[in-house]
């Protein structure tokens, strides 16, 4: 399914070195911030030339798709919407990847985990160190997340680290809820621990044929046990079309899983990922991203450089101004290109 857009730019046999540029600028000139504009065209060159026009006009390239011999650029009209920030300050939210090593190997997985994905563990005393200091920042809340937290033996320490400085969400799979993995589940706070469980379709085919055979039932299960086990439970989905976001919205609603306990996203085109939604630094308010490999803009791209901060970790203070930094210093480049756009 492709995404519809607000303009259609056929090119013909046009390409940035011979004509296209003009109608790209007419095309925008008819636009308002934040529509797509879709750029369609034989010519593959076509490709790395708009996508270095993007980064240097400060809009954002979205999604390229190939049909029947043709590609399809779909382009932002500017970068991310202006008030996403709003509501949500640089530096409110943190996450944490404890790991990489994941019991799955999902096809889109953003950050390429999988058990043979060495483990990269962030380590308790490092956390113990993150959380306290984030208390202090005024964080209001930790994301735990990787790789799937409950392969590690010491994740009961790690969440409860956290959990013992702000309220704290663990994103997990929900398959290793069993032995060791349901004990360490049931000694932790129910007041200051939520899990964000993955499932991406209403009945196993979907699901499953992204992250293997049978998972679809196990996430099922981890999401009833936790719920039994008394703790709140957000059901994650990750999602190709805008028909299968809505179906899945049907299947909760069906399942009275109320607003904020649900979570549904686009394949984002990072790590293993094929196919999915194109996401430059730009398109992406900053949620500070903490790996064992160093400080990150945001958690969709934890393992990816253009999205790499700082390596060095500690003071966290200083991670976090070194985002905000960079955040307004991006943001003043961009209000200063519009101004500089709309003149010319
Ligand atoms: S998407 Fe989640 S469950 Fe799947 S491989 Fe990645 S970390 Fe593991």
């Amino acid at each position: 399914m492709r995404t519809n857009t607000n303009v259609e730019l056929d090119a013909g046999t046009k390409t940035f070195a011979s004509g296209l540029l003009p109608d790209l600028i007419a095309a925008l000139r008819c636009s308002r911030k934040g529509d797509l504009i879709a750029v369609i065209g034989s010519d593959p060159a076509i490709g790395p030339a708009l996508e270095a026009w993007c980064r240097f006009t400060r809009n954002s390239l979205v999604e390229t798709t190939v049909d029947g011999g043709r590609t399809r650029w779909v382009l932002r009209y500017g970068e991310a919407p202006e008030d996403v920030g709003d509501d949500r300050p640089v530096g409110s939210r943190l996450w944490l990847y404890t790991n990489f090593d994941c019991n799955l190997s999902c096809d889109y997985c953003c950050v390429r985990s999988s058990p043979k994905a060495p483990r990269r563990a962030l380590g308790v005393e490092r956390v113990r160190r993150i959380a306290i200091e984030a208390a202090e920042l005024g964080v209001s809340e930790i994301f735990i997340t990787g790789g799937e937290p409950f392969m590690l033996p010491d994740i009961g320490k790690i969440i409860a680290a956290c959990a013992a400085s702000m309220p704290t969400t663990v994103l997990t799979n929900g398959m290793l809820f069993a032995g060791r993995g349901l004990a360490t589940l049931r000694a932790l706070p129910r007041e200051r621990v939520a899990f964000q469980i993955s499932l991406d379709s209403p009945t196993p085919e979907r699901h499953d044929d992204h992250r293997g055979n049978g998972t679809w039932a196990r996430a099922w299960k981890g999401i009833e046990r936790a719920r039994a086990e008394g703790f709140r439970v957000r059901l994650a989905a990750t999602v190709s079309t805008d028909a299968e976001a809505e179906e899945f919205r049907g299947f909760l609603d069906a399942h009275q899983v109320s607003e904020e306990n649900r979570v549904i996203r686009r394949i984002a085109l990072r790590g293993s990922a094929e196919q999915g939604i194109a996401l430059a630094r730009a398109d992406l308010v900053p949620e500070v991203t903490i790996t064992a490999d160093g400080v990150f803009w945001h958690p969709v791209g934890a393992e990816d450089n253009d999205l790499l901060v700082s390596r060095e970790i500690f003071p966290l203070a200083e991670s976090f101004a070194a985002v905000r930094r960079a955040f307004d210093r991006e943001s003043d480049h961009q209000r200063r290109l519009a101004r500089i756009f709309n003149c010319a």
